[in-house]
Parts: C-alpha cells; sequence; structure tokens
C-alpha cells in the first residue's frame, strides 16, 4: 500500500483567507476611505508579507487621496508599517517568517496584512517597541536626513522650522537642537507651542497671530536664518524666502496648506544668492546601505530614548477617516496611528 505523502502545515500561512482594508476607489474626501474585505495577498518573488500591528498615518496619504499627487484606483493607502513577517516569497533571504520589522515602502499599510519588497525591511531592535517603530520610521528618517544630509546643521546655525509640533516636527527639533543649532519653531497655538518648546525649540513663533517674517527678522538681529525647514507651502514658502540669511537654504519638504507658486529663479539671486531644494525620503534611503543606516539611527535614538516619539492617537483601522480628518484638520500633535 502506497503511504500518502505528510503534509506539513504552512505555519506561515494565516488560518482565514480574507483581512480587512482601507480602499479607495474614488478620490475624494475623508470619507472616500472604505473599510473593505480584501483576499489577504500572496508574496511575489522578492516580496514578503507583513502582519501589520501599526501603520503610521503621512500626511502623503492626504495627497494621494485627494489627488493633489497621482496614482492608480482603487488602491489601499499607506507605506508606514511594523509587524511580523508572515511569509516570504520566492528569492528572498536576509528575512524570515517571525522577524518583527517596519518599513516605510508598504504596497498598502491601511491594512491587516500588506506586501512589502523584501530589501526595504529593517529589523526592530528589542528596544524598540513594535508600535513606536511604526510611529518612527518615516517621519524620524525624515527629520534624519534633513537635519544631517540635506543640510548639515551644527552649533553655528540657526534654523526656522514650520509646524514645530506636527509629526515630522517634534523630530526635527529634537534633531536640531541635538546638532546644536538654534531652533526657531512655528506653530499655530498655545499649546502646540508648549509641545515645540518641550522638543528642543529655543524660541516658539505663532504663525497664525504674527508675522513670522518679521518675529524672525528680530529674533536674529536682522541676519536671518541659514536654513528654512518648509512642509506647509503654500502659507509660507515666499516669506520664508524673506527670513533667509545670505546664501542661505530653503529647504521645501511638504505642502501641508497646498502646493506653492512657481516661482522664478532670479528672486533666489535677489534674496541673497539662496539655495532651494525640495527633498524627498526616498532619494535620502534609496540603497538599501543608507536606508538601513538612517533607520538603525533612528531606531537606535528611540531605544535609548535620546529622541521622543509622541504618539498622538491610536485608532482603529475603521476610523481611518477620522484620522485623516484630524490630521489634515491640524488636530494633531505627534504621530497618529491605525491599528488593524
Ligand atoms: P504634521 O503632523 O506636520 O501635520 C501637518 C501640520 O501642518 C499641521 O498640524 C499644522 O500645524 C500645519 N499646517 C499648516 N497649515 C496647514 C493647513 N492649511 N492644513 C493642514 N495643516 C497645516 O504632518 P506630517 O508630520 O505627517 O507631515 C508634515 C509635512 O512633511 C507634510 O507636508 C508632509 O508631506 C511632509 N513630509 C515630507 C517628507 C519628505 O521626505 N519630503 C517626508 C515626510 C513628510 P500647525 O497647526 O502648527 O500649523
Amino acid at each position: 500500500m502506497a503511504l500518502s505523502p505528510v503534509v506539513l502545515p504552512d505555519l506561515a500561512a494565516p488560518a482565514e483567507e480574507t483581512m480587512k482594508a482601507i480602499r479607495v476607489h474614488a478620490l475624494g474626501g475623508p470619507d472616500a476611505l472604505r473599510l473593505e474585505d480584501a483576499e489577504i495577498p500572496a508574496p511575489a518573488p522578492g516580496q514578503a508579507r507583513l502582519r501589520v500591528e501599526a501603520a503610521g498615518l503621512n500626511f502623503i496619504e492626504i495627497y494621494q487621496r485627494t489627488g493633489l499627487y497621482k496614482g492608480t484606483l482603487p488602491f489601499t493607502p499607506g507605506t508606514e508599517a511594523a509587524g511580523t513577517v508572515d511569509a516570504v516569497g520566492p528569492g528572498v533571504a536576509g528575512v524570515r517568517v517571525g522577524d518583527r520589522v517596519a518599513t516605510v515602502n508598504a504596497l498598502g499599510a491601511y491594512a491587516q496584512y500588506t506586501l512589502v519588497p523584501a530589501e526595504r525591511l529593517v529589523p526592530v531592535p528589542d528596544s524598540v517597541s513594535t508600535r513606536a517603530a511604526a510611529a518612527v520610521m518615516l517621519q524620524g528618517m525624515t527629520a534624519e536626513y534633513l537635519t544631517s544630509s540635506t543640510f548639515p546643521l551644527g552649533s553655528e546655525h540657526v534654523c526656522l522650522l514650520h509646524a514645530a509640533a506636527g509629526g515630522v516636527g517634534l523630530l526635527l527639533c529634537q534633531m536640531a537642537k541635538r546638532r546644536g543649532a538654534r531652533v526657531i519653531g512655528t506653530v499655530s497655538t498655545e499649546g502646540k507651542a508648549a509641545l515645540a518648546r518641550e522638543a528642543g525649540c529655543d524660541d516658539v513663533i505663532l504663525y497664525t497671530q504674527t508675522d513670522f517674517g518679521a518675529e524672525v527678522k528680530r529674533l536674529t538681529g536682522g541676519v536671518g536664518v541659514h536654513v528654512v525647514y518648509d512642509s506647509v507651502g503654500r502659507t509660507t514658502f515666499a516669506r520664508g524666502l524673506d527670513c533667509l540669511t545670505r546664501r542661505g537654504m530653503m529647504v521645501l519638504f511638504g505642502q501641508s496648506s497646498g502646493p506653492v507658486e512657481p516661482l522664478d529663479p532670479q528672486v533666489l539671486n535677489q534674496r541673497g544668492s539662496l539655495f532651494l531644494t525640495r527633498p524627498t525620503l526616498g532619494h535620502y534611503t534609496a540603497t538599501r546601505d543608507e536606508l538601513l543606516e538612517r533607520a538603525r539611527d533612528v531606531l537606535a535614538a528611540v531605544g535609548d530614548g535620546s529622541l521622543r516619539v509622541r504618539i498622538d492617537r491610536e485608532l482603529p483601522l475603521a476610523e481611518a477617516a477620522d484620522a485623516h480628518r484630524a490630521l489634515e484638520g491640524r488636530d494633531t500633535t505627534g504621530k497618529v496611528l491605525l491599528i488593524p
């Protein structure tokens, strides 16, 4: 009698076949984010599947939901997640089922499971909780590259950073301060001002009440700042150029208030031979080595307590629309996490 082959259970396979995921079928407001049942995806060659413990909310998902950044419909938003690898596709080396990892390159993080190119996964050290990792990866590496690579800050510099109590903002304050710079931050409310000061701002300007351009000039004795880190865009960009000292650098890295108007390069000459850059995290973590180095630095700082991550709120996946409303309504300070 022929023996039937022993079938070993695939320990990686989840018991269920469907998962909850947020889907966007049509561009629009927060209600475009719909909680649906979706098939648990199978990893293709080079991919790993992550059981998502927490997904990080980032402003870019608002640009994608509204269509400011173009994509293909329908889609599941979210690139930042942390959790456990529960399956790997063919050809994946260096990542194993059961690894606790984080990423900023998930292919749809607002879900119970997401696929990720395996080479874009980063191990989470024991000293960092999975939720803290999800909270700090994208905004932390952003603050890190802005202060160490785009404009390497030192104790000889004064910087102006907008939305200082935001997700990136609070991390940027701490890193700029740690590098010895004098930090001037802008925020919209007194409550946010207190948080920005706690994070290391030497001076905080309520830019909703005060002309921040005039205030920066006053605070710097008319000299201006060496660098402006501007993630707000439309409402701050032009005045920010006036805040720079000769040969200063405008680092425009976001547009929370909307895109900036087109610029005549001659303006940079007139304002003092200024530099302008529009950086993005992907270009500062393009290689695996660079990704690992930046992630390691950020996670190590969280682990040893030298970098504090403020989690503003944790919401279930079903409340993704409320999470978006809060972020675009300027109602958050620090990180918003979605918990599937
Ligand atoms: P934040 O937590 O900073 O939230 C946005 C903040 O911007 C608000 O809290 C608010 O702070 C301020 N703001 C000013 N005007 C507006 C407005 N009209 N509508 C909404 N908010 C406004 O978000 P994130 O930390 O997630 O992202 C910050 C920015 O950084 C975004 O623009 C994002 O796109 C960008 N970014 C860029 C990256 C890059 O590599 N280029 C990577 C990561 C983020 P206040 O109330 O104090 O004014």
